[in-house]
């Protein structure tokens, strides 16, 4: 079989190229290394009867032209709202609910002048995440240098996005520019006064980055959680019915159903480069699949720094390659567990809207400021940032009527442990503490606990790919953002070799479930693929 294009890496960007360029007609093969395809977004039983999501475990970002033109809920999928956003209690008893109506109530519990300033704070937001929306199904300005057609239209491009920035208030593109530059706590301390209400923003700038909420640049992050939606309603995270992966399984069927051929146990060992263009890739089995394009889902770093036949790259692009940062700070456990949590904050066991949430357990900006702290000392932090979901609220297929699973999403552990020391030989200890510290708030938590499923950076990275346990392939600082992700002169999808894409979340707009980096490298391959990319 002749293909056209193959994809290395069947996670949900890989998986969403494949399905757009099949929709254009081209023979695509997708090759992945595991055993199921969905990378990061897939869900697997972790203990007979308990069904969980993986590794990612909560949508909002995934984009809805995406979800429209893979005609993802005509393949099965199905997402529902959370009864309530988030629950942000406190070891003293404390407790804020982020819920439709409420919020407002709740952090005037602890200031008036907060809950007063919560609408400002939203708008400011919108407005922020609004420019982020226009901006991620298109490729940034690539900014390459010399005098060429090429060079001429990306200008251009420039100013039609700084054309659109124009269009904001001062005030608002000041904000902007505060929010693209400043640490989310400098951000937020700016706005409130009281700990949860800061800790529940907070949170956002240090899921899956391995800073304290006190980095400048953390504020971005914070953004870059807040342009999703669920089922139209901006800013909400909701659960797919069935975990992550009824998301990337009907990917999968959209990208079959147009003729893409899906290999899994295919792990890809190099590609193949004849002059300066690619010609395939070679596998770990020995087989090699020709194709005069090939297209990365895999982190680009992985791809750059193994994965190239050596002298195929220009030294300058590789260095700075290898220098590409890569590490989030996050450690990932399912639980199942024989009952639902009661809260010294809000005691109950019966499914409450606070039950349905994203459970912060982090009380405190300074608290997530320590905890970074530790981390970067000691390898983890002594009181670790929990985030815990509990989908079987919401969804009765993924534990045993009575019985319920939880996502625990903890921050902050150091992507490699000091003095040499590896992941496999702590990940149960520091499980353990994860647990523990679910008790301190919930006690009883722990005998509620009738297995687990821990992840540590190290697993993370031997088992999805994902170097340093990164869940974005790749820092989303402003150094690595943008047109200069991944690096400045390659922000159009197209690597430093013909016939080369990227279509991961090395590429623009980053990591998170959104299947924007797949849809816009399929548009970058299918213009070069119809010639329309002449001046490039
Ligand atoms: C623990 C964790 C929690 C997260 N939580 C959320 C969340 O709740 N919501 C959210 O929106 N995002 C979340 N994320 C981020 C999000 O899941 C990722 O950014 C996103 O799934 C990445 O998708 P991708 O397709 O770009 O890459 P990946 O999912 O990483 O896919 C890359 C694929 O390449 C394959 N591969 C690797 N090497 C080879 C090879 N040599 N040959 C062939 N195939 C190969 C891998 O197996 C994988 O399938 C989380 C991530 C993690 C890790």
């Amino acid at each position: 079989m002749a293909y056209d294009v193959i994809i290395i890496g069947g996670g949900h960007n890989g998986l969403t190229c494949a399905a757009y360029l099949g929709m254009a007609g081209l023979k695509v093969k997708v090759l992945e290394r595991r055993a199921l395809v969905g990378g990061a977004a897939v869900s697997q039983e972790f203990h007979p009867g308990f069904r969980n999501s993986v590794a990612a475990y909560t949508v909002s970002l995934l984009n809805p032209k995406v979800i429209a033109d893979l005609r993802l809920h005509d393949h099965g999928l199905k997402i529902v709202d959370r009864r309530a956003q988030n629950f942000v209690p406190s070891p003293d008893g404390h407790y804020l609910l982020a819920a439709d109506g409420q919020t407002e109530r709740h952090i005037a519990k602890f200031s008036a002048r907060d809950a007063e300033r919560y609408g400002a704070f939203n708008r400011d937001i919108d407005v922020a995440a609004n420019v982020l929306r226009e901006l991620v199904l298109q490729a940034p300005p690539n900014l390459p240098a010399g005098s060429s057609i090429g060079t001429i239209r990306e200008l251009i491009r420039v100013g039609v996005f700084g054309n659109k920035l124009r269009r904001l208030s001062t005030e608002n593109l000041r904000m902007l520019f505060d929010l693209f530059t400043k640490s989310a706590g400098d951000y937020l301390d700016g706005w409130f006064e009281g700990g949860l209400i800061k800790a529940l923003f907070g949170f956002d700038a240090v899921v899956g980055n391995y800073a304290s909420p006190y980095t400048p640049g953390t504020a971005y992050v914070l953004l870059h959680h807040a342009f999703g939606e669920v089922n139209g309603k901006q800013r909400l995270w909701g659960h797919a019915i069935g975990g992550m992966g009824a998301i990337t399984q009907a990917m999968a069927k959209a990208a079959s159903q147009h003729g893409v051929e899906i290999e899994t146990n295919a792990a890809v060992r190099e590609v193949l480069v004849e002059g300066n263009r690619v010609a395939g890739v070679a596998l770990q089995d020995g087989r090699t699949v020709k194709a005069p394009k090939v297209v990365a889902n895999v982190n680009l770093k992985l791809l750059y720094t193994s994965m190239l036949p050596e002298g195929a790259l220009d030294p300058d692009f590789l260095r700075r390659m290898r220098n590409w940062r890569c590490g989030s700070g996050t450690f990932r456990m399912n639980v199942a567990l024989s009952s639902l949590p009661s809260f010294t904050a809000l005691p109950g066991r019966s499914v409450a809207d606070h039950h349905t949430s994203g459970i912060i357990m982090a009380p405190s900006l300074a608290y997530m400021d320590r905890a970074y702290g530790d981390a970067r000392r000691l390898g983890w932090s002594t009181e670790p940032i929990i985030e815990m979901l509990i989908p079987s609220t919401l969804d009765d297929t993924l534990a045993p009527a009575g019985a319920h699973v939880a996502s625990l999403f903890c921050q902050h552990v150091a992507p490699q442990l000091p003095d040499g020391k590896s992941w496999h030989d702590y990940r149960d200890q520091v499980a353990d503490l994860m647990i523990d510290t679910v008790d301190r708030y919930a006690p009883g938590f722990k005998a509620s606990v009738i297995a687990r499923r821990a992840l540590s950076p190290l697993d993370l990275e031997e088992q999805f790919g994902l170097l340093g346990g990164d869940i974005f392939h790749g820092a989303l600082t402003l150094d690595q953002l943008f047109s200069a992700r991944p690096m400045l002169g390659y922000a159009n999808y197209r690597g430093p070799l013909k016939g080369l894409y990227h279509c991961g979340s090395g590429a623009h707009p980053g990591g998170g479930v959104t299947g924007a980096p797949g849809h816009n490298a399929a548009q970058a391959i299918l213009a070069d693929h119809r010639g329309w990319s002449f001046f490039k």
